[in-house]
C-alpha cells in the first residue's frame, strides 16, 4: 500500500533527521523538476497612481503549481531555489515571461521583477534582461526591477557595476521593502533609484502609531528631494490609503486595490486593455 511505501521511503532518513528538515528535502527534489515541467505561474498586482488614479503598473509575484500541494507562495520556495543552486535559472525564466506578457500590455504600462540578491552574483544577469527584452519587443523603460537592501549589502563594487548595466540598458531600478534593512539611507546614496517602495510593514500600522506615520511622511518627502517616486506596499484599508495620499506618496499597491490575479483573470479583469500596436 501506499502507506508501506511511504514508511519505506522515511527508512532512508536519519531517524534523528528532524520533519521539517524531511518536508524540505523533499520540496527541493520537486523544485528541481518544476521548471522543466512548467508549473511556475505569474502572478500580478497592480500599482496604482493617486495623482492620475490610474493603473502604472503591475509587479511580477512569482507562484509555484505544485502537482500535489497546490499553490505555494515564493516565500516556502525562493529561499530553497537560493539555496539548491535554482535562483538564476528560476529568475531567468519570471524576467522572459514578465516581458513576454507585458509586451501585449498598453504602452503605458510597466511590469515589476523582483530579483533576488543571489541573481546578482551570477554573470548571467544583465545577458538575460538583454535577451528578455530583445525576444517580447518590450521597451526597456516599461520594465522596472525590484531589489532590496540585501543586494546592496553584498560585494558592493559588482553588485552596483551590474546595476549601472542594467540602467544603461534603460530599465528602470526600484528599492524594494525600504526601510527594513539596517542602513536604509546610506543606500539611497550609493544609487539613483527610480522608485523607492515603503515597506508593508509601515503601512500595516498607520492607523494606530503616530511613529509609523512620521516615517512614512519622511520617506515620501526624502524620495521627492531625490527625485525618486514612492510606492506604499500593503495597503489594505481605506484609511491608510487616505493617509498615504496625504503624506504625499506617488503610488499605492495592496489588497485595498487587487490582490495578484493569474494572467488569465487579469486579460478578463481589465477589459479596456487593448493589445498594443507595438506587438501587433
Ligand atoms: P515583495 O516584492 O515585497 O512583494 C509584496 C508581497 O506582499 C507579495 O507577497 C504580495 O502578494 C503581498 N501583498 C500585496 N498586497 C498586499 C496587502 O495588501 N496585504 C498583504 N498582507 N500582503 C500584500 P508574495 O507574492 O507572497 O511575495 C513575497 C515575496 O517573495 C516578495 O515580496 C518578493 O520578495 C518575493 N518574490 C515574489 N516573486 C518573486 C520573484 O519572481 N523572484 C524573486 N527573487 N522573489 C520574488
Ligand atoms: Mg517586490
Ligand atoms: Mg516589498
Ligand atoms: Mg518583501
Amino acid at each position: 500500500s501506499a502507506k508501506s511505501d511511504r514508511r519505506g521511503t522515511f527508512r532512508f532518513f536519519e531517524p534523528a533527521m528532524d520533519v521539517q528538515l524531511q518536508a524540505r528535502r523533499v520540496l527541493e527534489v520537486d523544485l528541481r523538476k518544476a521548471l522543466a515541467q512548467g508549473e511556475f505561474e505569474l502572478f500580478y498586482q497592480p500599482q496604482v497612481n493617486i495623482a492620475q488614479n490610474e493603473i502604472t503598473g503591475f509587479e511580477a509575484l512569482l507562484r509555484w503549481r505544485h502537482p500535489e500541494r497546490g499553490l505555494i507562495s515564493p516565500g516556502e520556495f525562493i529561499p530553497i531555489a537560493e539555496d539548491i543552486g535554482l535562483i538564476s535559472p528560476l529568475g531567468e525564466w519570471v524576467i522572459a515571461q514578465a516581458c513576454a506578457d507585458a509586451a501585449i500590455w498598453p504602452r503605458d504600462i510597466k511590469v515589476a521583477v523582483n530579483l533576488s540578491p543571489v541573481q546578482f552574483r551570477n554573470k548571467g544577469l544583465v545577458s538575460s534582461v538583454v535577451t528578455a527584452l530583445a525576444n517580447s519587443g518590450l521597451g526597456p523603460d516599461r520594465l522596472e526591477l525590484e531589489i532590496t537592501e540585501s543586494v546592496l549589502l553584498q560585494d558592493n563594487e559588482s553588485t552596483l557595476a551590474i546595476l549601472h548595466q542594467l540602467r544603461g540598458l534603460g530599465v528602470r531600478i526600484a528599492l524594494d521593502d525600504f526601510g527594513t534593512g539596517y542602513s536604509s539611507l546610506s543606500y539611497l546614496r550609493s544609487f539613483p533609484f527610480d522608485k523607492i517602495k515603503i515597506d508593508q510593514s509601515f503601512v500595516r500600522e498607520l492607523s494606530s502609531r503616530a511613529d509609523c506615520l512620521a516615517i512614512v511622511h519622511s520617506i515620501t518627502r526624502l524620495g521627492e528631494s531625490l527625485g525618486m517616486s514612492t510606492t506604499a506596499e500593503g495597503v489594505e484599508t481605506e484609511d491608510q490609503f487616505i493617509q498615504l495620499r496625504a503624506a504625499g506618496c506617488t503610488e499605492v499597491q495592496g489588497y485595498y486595490f487587487a490582490r495578484p490575479k493569474s494572467i488569465r483573470e487579469l486579460v478578463f479583469s481589465l477589459g479596456h486593455f487593448r493589445p498594443s500596436t507595438e506587438v501587433a
